[in-house]
C-alpha cells in the first residue's frame, strides 16, 4: 500500500499518518521528494482499510499494491487451478462441456436431453431445480424432486451434475444431490449465500452478475475461497448493455482478463449471454479461442414446450454440431476434455 501525501502536508499530519499505520501493526517507510512525500506501508494488506487513511488530513491518495482479492489473485497461486467435479477436470488445460435444459421439467424430458447431450460430447449435465425468475408468476422449478431427477439422470449417463442454489437455507439440500453448485448471476453478490457455499467443499460455478465488474466477480470468488473452499469456477454469462438485439453483452475479453488476474478457471455461457440460438455457436467458439476452460450451453428437445429459457435453447442436433466444433478447437489449443462418453 502506498499513501501519497498532499504537497502542503504538514509534519504533524505526516506523523499522524505514520502513527495510524504503526498502530495497525504495519511498518511505515517515509520518502520525502521535492514535490511529493509518500509513505510505503509494509505488512498484511488485508488488514489495511484504504478508506480510513484516505480521510486523514494531508492525504492525497491511497493506492493498493496487491489486489483486494488476495486468494483469487494470480499472485496467490502462480499455476492455473484445476477444479475437479466428480471426475471431470476444469482448468489447467482441461475443457468442460456443460449442457442441459435451463430447468429440470420431468424425468422423461431430462432423460431425452441428457442422452442427446451425452452422445454429443457433454461431460457435465446441468438443470435448474430452483429457478431465479424475474416474475413470481413464472415457473419456479421442481425443487427437491428436480434434484432427484437430475441426480438419477446424471448417474445413468455417467455425468456429474450442476444445479443452482438461491437460498442459503437450501445449500445443505442442494449439496446432498449436486456435484457442483451454481451461484446464478442474480445472486453473485448474495454474500450470505457465498459464505454458505464457501463452507462446503463442493465445486462452485460462480456466474458473473449482469451488472458486475470483473473485480466484483473476483471479490465474490474471494468470499468463497476465504471460507476454505478452493473449488471455484468463474463464468462469463454476459452483462447488461443498451442493445436489444442480444439479451446481454457477451464480454469475451473478460476471459483473458480474468486469466491475467486470477488462477481460477473461467468458462463461458453463450446461452444467457446472447439469448439467441443463432448466436450461441459463434460465441461458444469465441470463448474457447479466448482461453475459456469450458462452455455452458442450454439444450432443449422441444423449446416451444420449455418452462424456462426456451427461446435461447439449442436443439440437440444443433448442440451436437457446435460440440464437434468445440472439440476441434480444443484439439487446436491442446486442451483435454475429460469424461467423454465411452471413455470411462
Ligand atoms: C441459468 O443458468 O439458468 C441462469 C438463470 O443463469 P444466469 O444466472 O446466468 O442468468
Ligand atoms: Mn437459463
Amino acid at each position: 500500500m502506498i499513501i501519497i501525501l498532499k504537497s502542503g502536508a504538514s509534519d504533524q499530519q505526516i506523523d499522524h499518518v505514520i502513527r495510524r499505520v504503526e498502530s495497525m501493526g504495519l511498518e511505515a517507510h517515509l520518502s520525502r521528494g521535492t514535490f511529493r512525500t509518500i509513505i510505503g506501508v509494509i505488512g498484511d494488506e488485508s488488514q489495511f482499510q484504504p478508506d480510513r487513511f484516505q480521510v486523514l488530513p494531508g492525504v492525497a491518495d491511497v493506492i493498493r499494491v496487491l489486489p483486494p482479492y488476495k486468494l483469487a489473485s494470480a499472485e496467490a497461486h502462480p499455476q492455473p487451478s484445476v477444479v475437479h467435479v466428480a471426475g471431470v477436470q476444469i482448468g489447467g488445460g482441461n475443457l468442460a462441456m456443460i449442457a442441459g435444459p435451463c430447468a429440470v421439467e420431468s424425468a422423461e424430458r431430462m432423460e431425452s436431453i441428457a442422452a442427446a447431450v451425452r452422445a454429443a460430447g457433454a461431460n457435465i449435465l446441468r438443470g435448474g431445480a430452483f429457478k431465479p425468475r424475474t416474475s413470481p408468476y413464472s415457473y419456479q422449478g421442481m425443487g427437491e424432486d428436480g434434484l432427484k431427477i437430475l441426480r438419477e439422470t446424471g448417474d445413468k449417463h455417467g455425468m456429474p451434475i450442476v444445479t443452482e442454489v438461491m437460498d442459503p437455507r437450501r445449500v445443505e439440500l442442494v449439496e446432498r444431490y449436486a456435484d457442483m453448485i451454481q451461484i446464478g448471476a442474480r445472486n453473485m453478490q448474495n454474500f450470505v449465500l457465498l459464505t454458505e457455499v464457501g463452507n462446503t467443499k463442493k465445486p462452485v460455478l460462480l456466474k458473473r452478475g449482469m451488472s458486475a465488474t470483473i473485480v466484483d466477480l473476483l471479490m465474490s470468488a474471494e468470499y468463497i475461497l476465504a471460507r476454505g473452499n478452493p473449488n471455484v469456477v468463474l463464468c462469463e454469462r454476459g452483462v447488461k448493455g443498451f442493445d436489444t438485439v442480444t439479451r446481454n453483452v457477451f464480454d469475451v475479453a473478460a476471459v483473458p482478463a480474468c486469466k491475467n488476474l486470477s488462477h481460477l478457471p473461467i468458462i463461458v455461457d453463450p446461452s444467457h449471454a446472447t439469448g439467441r440460438p443463432d448466436l450461441i455457436p459463434a460465441c461458444a467458439l469465441a470463448g474457447v479461442a479466448a482461453g475459456a476452460d469450458g462452455v455452458h450451453i442450454e439444450v432443449h428437445d422441444c423449446p416451444e414446450e420449455a418452462l424456462s429459457d426456451g427461446p435461447q435453447a439449442l436443439l440437440p442436433e444443433q448442440y451436437a454440431e457446435v460440440a464437434a466444433q468445440i472439440r476441434k478447437m480444443a484439439e487446436l489449443f491442446g486442451k483435454k476434455i475429460s469424461n467423454l462418453a465411452g471413455s470411462k
